[in-house]
């Protein structure tokens, strides 16, 4: 089994390595490589994803990402800028399916949002579908109008699109997560999020979603609009299971989720090709604003991690240890500072990542 490394920029190198040193503290025996990703790679390379780091990630079981990108990027051609380098990974591995458990810790329901009441005891998982949607769809692009309310005038455009197929597979993905969280004791629901009542593109995924849905008659289906989704989730969280949905409607609930869960820096995500072939990454950013300051909280890295060993790796044991752990740590009041509360110890990065690995034991 071989891991690649890919810290990439900003707060990425400091999480990722705590990330790392309680993976060698398992000492299951992996292999692993680090290579450069993003802006640390355009500045090396001269591209975002270079061939070597992509050979690298494809021959690997699994990919453990920081994240990548900085603001001095932002005037370079889009096919050189840093956060090219995830879609290109997205789209040359096939993940198609993006895993972002929102689960609010009891240790933390005071830094959430939203009233305890709410979140406390949350449990949600969101589903996104990865590489198809408006993000992908040609024809994209500028022009002049030749029609619309104002001819003439320059315009631009975008292409929502999704085939049967895509639609099928996430949707089996979605049936099978809520199906295996109901053995472990939850409730097997699948909420499929479209907007079918304005979009041709939803409501083929509706009509898809449902017809998926007869093949698992042990899970329940519902749909939910995505303007009502959003509001849901900000009302009545807990009333979700699994949600499913494409990727735009996705990339936006999945981060309005994050919050209810007190920080972004808690939050693990998992990003899965038909082989169980992934990429695991933080959900946030590179954070340019607290790089190199050491105080980025590791704990969504270290919990990619742990996903990693469950999807990729098969190694359930483990992963559970790891999250033991953190909950351990979080018990013990430690807190980075965007989870810190008064009364609790604040700790930085490397502090952190080391509290991780004492409590492995
Ligand atoms: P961000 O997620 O990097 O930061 C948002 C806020 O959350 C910041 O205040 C940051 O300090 C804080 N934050 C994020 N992670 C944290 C952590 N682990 N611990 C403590 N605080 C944390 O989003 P942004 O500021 O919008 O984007 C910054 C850069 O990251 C941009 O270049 C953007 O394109 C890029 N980006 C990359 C990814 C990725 O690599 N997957 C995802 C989102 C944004």
């Amino acid at each position: 089994m071989k891991i690649a490394i890919l810290p990439g920029d900003g707060i990425g190198p400091e999480i990722v390595a705590e990330a790392v040193k309680v993976l060698n503290v398992l000492e299951l025996g992996f292999e692993t490589e680090t290579a450069l990703v993003g802006g640390a790679a355009y500045e090396a390379h001269g591209h975002p994803l270079p061939d070597a780091t992509l050979q690298l990630a494809k021959g690997a079981d699994a990919v453990l990402f920081g994240a990548v990108g900085d603001w001095k990027y932002d005037t370079l051609d889009r096919p050189l800028r840093p956060e090219q380098a995830i879609l290109g990974l997205r789209k040359n591995l096939g993940l198609f399916a993006n895993f972002r458990p929102a689960i609010c810790y009891p240790q933390l329901v005071d830094a959430s949002s939203l009233k305890r009441e709410l979140v406390s005891g949350l449990d949600i998982l969101i589903i996104r579908e990865l590489t198809g949607d408006i993000y992908f769809g040609q024809p994209r692009g500028r022009r002049i109008a030749t029609d619309g309310h104002f001819p003439g005038a320059e315009e631009a455009f975008d292409t929502m699109r999704y085939s049967r197929p895509e639609i099928e597979r996430i949707a089996h993905v979605a049936f099978q997560a809520a199906r295996k969280r109901k053995a472990a004791g939850g409730e097997g629901r699948v909420t499929s999020v479209d907007k079918a009542n304005v979009l041709e593109t939803f409501q083929l995924w509706k009509d898809v979603v449902t017809e998926i849905g007869l093949q698992y008659a042990d899970v329940a289906l519902d749909h939910m609009y995505v303007d009502n989704a959003a509001m849901q989730l900000v009302k009545a969280p807990k009333k979700f299971d699994v949600v499913v949905t494409g990727n735009m409607f996705g990339d936006i609930l999945s981060d309005a989720a994050a919050m209810l869960t007190g920080s972004i820096g808690m939050l693990p995500s998992a990003s899965l090709n038909d082989k169980n072939q992934g990429l695991y990454e933080p959900s946030h950013g590179s954070a340019p604003d607290i790089a190199g300051k050491g105080v980025a909280n590791p704990l969504a890295t270290i919990l990619s991690a742990a996903m990693m060993l469950r999807f990729s790796l098969n190694q359930p044991e483990a992963a559970a240890r790891i999250e033991k752990a953190v909950d351990t740590v979080l018990s013990q009041g430690l807190r980075t500072p965007d989870i810190y509360s008064e009364g609790t110890t604040k700790v930085g990065t490397v502090e952190m990542g080391n509290a991780v690995v004492k409590a492995l034991g």
